[in-house]
């Protein structure tokens, strides 16, 4: 599989990249035209990108580099891989501006498991009280998750902010 990208526009002049598929080394042949594509305000929605390794790790950055010169970028729905990844490596986004993610979360209870969408343009008291209210949606029981919502939102503080 690689990364494939669909292009929607609302009439209003708003463009929304949906991208699909991996970051790994077939990244660049498959987006690196993306640039001519589009104008210069764009959401890149990001729910369905996983499977994000090293060398698509360097490729995407550089492919950021260029893409992200003189336009406004907005991540969108980001996936919890790619949340994942930014968090470890900041330069993921290259400054842009990440409106919202997905949180991964579990039951321990019936194995269940569902993505929050949170959206940062909360406030994080807002965000911390979604995460800790979030319920199995097949048994009803809180949620638990793999990763310390705290430190994730610690994190994400670090990088731009709708
Ligand atoms: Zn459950």
């Amino acid at each position: 599989m690689k990364m494939t990208y669909q292009i929607e526009r609302d009439g209003q002049g708003a463009e929304r990249v949906m991208l699909s598929g991996p970051i790994d080394e077939s990244l660049l042949p498959q987006i690196g035209d993306l640039s001519n594509q589009v104008g210069k305000d764009v959401t890149l929605v990001l729910k369905d990108v996983t499977q994000i390794n090293s060398i698509g790790t360097r490729s995407w950055i550089e492919f950021l580099r260029v893409f992200c010169e003189g336009r406004t970028v907005r991540f969108s729905e980001c996936s919890f891989d790619f949340l994942m990844a930014m968090i470890i490596i900041p330069s993921m986004t290259a400054g842009g501006t990440v409106e919202s993610f997905y949180y991964l979360a579990y039951c321990s209870d019936c194995a269940t498991e569902d993505s929050l969408l949170l959206n940062l343009s909360e406030d994080r008291a807002a965000l911390l009280s979604t995460i800790e209210k979030a319920t199995c949606p097949s048994c009803n029981k809180p949620m638990d998750f793999d990763e310390d919502p705290d430190v994730v939102l610690s994190a994400l503080d670090n990088l731009g902010r709708t």
